[in-house]
């Protein structure tokens, strides 16, 4: 029995085909291409999973789909993205139509979760709070070993949060959103203002066939003793630790994941965040909960491909 994940980031979209011990047969990347819209997105999907179907036939059981936004579980549509501007979208009933299978939608931090809960931790400790750290900010809840969607599937939101009053514009179209201080358009709109010339920076700083500003060049940057970057970073960090102590107050996580492109810049970040831990005045769940970083840049894609599995009974 396979079941067929699905991360559709606002970057790019995986696919992976899994069994239920999370054994990977075969990953598929593309990029969103979030302007071209819906339609166009879908239409590519549809020709992958063609290929899944013709190559794995009547052992696909399922397909669990993570999307980054606020998702509607029960109808298994997106009803707003803001990274991706999509809104309104079916996203279950082409998959199904197109597939034949059994699809399941949730948010892309929910899989993330489901993904860590299962691989990373083994389905040992009952909560767990799992925050991805990308473009924006998601969070996805596992309660008493359960994953917890909220009244309408819009809990973890996270990225969202209001963390300055009145303070920098987010995508969302709000102000002091914590993905404005942390996510990783958010960091790269700092480094533009505070860096003088761009171009000398990423030509000293950026790896090879990826020429750009991006957070890779950033970290890099912070590994090589720039002051700007590392600032940028620790300020993120900061940010974070600020978001995530109001977390931690209301859900008393036994573990926090951090996942996610942007937590490969751990060692840079994850001082300030544990500074902000530190001055708490209750104690008891920050000395108690457990962070760890995980090395599993797959972990939204193979936890919508376990998910579904789980949810289809297999
Ligand atoms: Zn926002």
């Amino acid at each position: 029995m396979l079941g067929i994940g699905i991360d559709i980031g606002a970057t790019n979209t995986k696919l992976a085909v899994l069994d239920k011990a999370g054994r990977c047969f075969r990953e598929e990347r593309f990029h969103t291409g979030q302007s071209a819209g819906p339609a166009v997105f879908l239409g590519r999907l549809g020709g992958i999973l063609k290929a899944f179907k013709s190559a794995y036939g009547k052992k696909l059981v399922s397909v669990g789909v993570g999307i980054a936004g606020d998702v509607d579980p029960e109808k298994g549509l997106l009803r707003f993205s803001p990274n991706l501007g999509w809104k309104r979208m079916e996203v279950s009933a082409p998959i199904k139509r197109m597939t034949g299978l059994r699809c399941f939608v949730e948010n892309d931090a929910n899989m993330a979760a489901w993904g860590a809960y299962v691989l990373e931790l083994g389905r040992g400790p009952g909560n767990v709070l799992a925050i991805t750290l990308g473009t924006g900010i998601g969070a996805g809840l596992i309660l008493d070993g359960g994953l917890y969607h909220g009244a309408t599937g819009s809990a973890g939101e996270a990225g969202h949060i209001k963390i300055v009053s009145g303070g920098r514009q987010c995508n969302c179209g709000g102000c002091g959103c914590l993905e404005a201080y942390c996510g990783s358009y958010a960091l790269l709109r700092e480094a533009k203002v505070r860096i003088p010339d761009i171009a000398a920076f990423v030509n000293k700083y950026s790896v090879p066939n990826r020429e750009k500003l991006n957070t890779v060049c950033l970290t890099k940057a912070a590994d090589s003793g720039n002051k700007t970057a590392a600032n940028i970073w620790a300020e993120m960090g900061d940010s974070l630790g600020r978001g995530l102590a109001d977390m931690l107050l209301l859900l008393n996580p036994d573990y926090v994941v951090l996942t996610g492109g942007v937590s490969r810049a751990a060692r840079h970040f994850m001082p300030a965040l544990r500074k902000v831990f530190r001055v708490q005045q209750l104690k008891t769940p920050f000395r108690t909960v457990k962070i760890k970083v995980s090395k599993n840049a797959d972990l939204g894609v193979y936890g919508a491909a376990l998910f579904g599995l789980e949810k289809a009974g297999k």
